[in-house]
């Protein structure tokens, strides 16, 4: 079983076709690690941009890539050629966080011709198995975790690394993995990229529902019982959509307690979120912090 970690520089430029700015990938790093997580050998390509002839100031002092630099690589598609033969019979793919797979297929589907693709055989989220494993140590943290802080809380030296050049990023993943390492949280988190589920749920972007008539929205969510008794309630207001929540007033029908119920609908591409809240019923509408304070919550997949 062999290994390989891939990252990717990459910088904001203008795509006049598409009229907006791409993330175009810049600079290709990777590392080819054998069965023990050795490094065997390792690969750096850096791209000449055929859309712009000058890079970014802020991706100069990043990378350390000036625009003579960049104007000396090499194009796109030589470079993803000359990756693709380093990575070949590598079983597994790792990146940090997959934010470059986002990058990835952006630059693929505009700057390459059909037959050139990374090739990527099954994929791992180091990110993942890393913040796993800081979490265990105490070190929980509810945001994705920057490469350079990973290192520091796992007590990696970044001295002798340039941080944000693709190949000296990848040697210190390569590090956090030898450390993080766990047969059983490793194969867990390893996803097979030929299934087609793979770039369909890379490729979705979760949204909020919108529409109370919306057919994905069930009905009986929309449906709150009363806070006090615990009797049934009819709604006395129109819904109205504010801050992707539905706002509505209740009346219980036993007791006659008034309350604002709301509820938001999220889907993602595995399911739908649901989320309530109860909120004290007002009859002048303030908007005060308190009135964010819900006397209950509850949150279903
Ligand atoms: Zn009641």
């Amino acid at each position: 079983m062999e290994y390989v970690i891939l990252d990717l520089e990459w910088d904001s430029v203008y795509f006049t076709p598409e009229k907006r700015f791409i993330n175009q990938i810049l600079q290709i790093g990777a590392v080819r690690l054998d069965s023990d997580f050795n490094t065997k050998s390792v690969f750096s390509a850096t791209v000449c941009s055929a859309i712009s002839k000058k890079v970014t100031s802020r991706f100069a002092k990043l990378t350390g890539i000036t625009s003579e630099i960049m104007r000396e690589g090499i194009p796109f598609e030589e470079a993803v050629d000359a990756y693709n033969r380093f990575a070949e019979g590598a079983q597994i793919t790792m990146t940090w966080s997959n934010s470059d797979l986002y990058t990835i297929l952006e630059n693929e589907e505009l700057l390459l011709k059909d037959k050139v693709k990374f090739i990527f055989n099954k994929y791992l989220d180091l990110q993942k198995l890393v913040q796993s494993d800081l979490a265990l140590k105490g070190y929980e943290s509810k945001n994705q975790i920057s490469l350079e802080a990973a290192a520091e809380l796992s007590g990696i030296d970044t001295e002798g690394f340039e941080l944000h050049t693709a190949l000296d990023d990848c040697r210190v993943c390569a590090e956090l993995l030898r450390k993080s390492y766990n047969e059983q949280r490793f194969n867990s988190l390893i996803k097979d990229t030929s299934s087609p589920d793979f770039y369909a749920r890379l490729k979705f972007k979760p949204y909020s529902i919108s529409d109370i008539n919306d057919k994905q929205i069930d009905r009986a969510q929309l449906d709150f019982l009363c806070p006090e008794c615990g009797g049934v309630t009819k709604r006395i207001s129109r819904w109205k959509y504010r801050n992707r929540w539905f706002v509505s007033d209740f009346q219980c029908k036993k007791c006659r307690f008034k309350f604002n119920g709301r509820v938001a609908f999220k889907k993602t591409y595995d399911d739908l979120q649901v989320r309530r809240k109860v909120c004290e019923f007002r009859t002048k509408k303030r908007k005060t912090k308190d009135d964010m304070q819900p006397l209950s919550e509850t949150v279903q997949s």
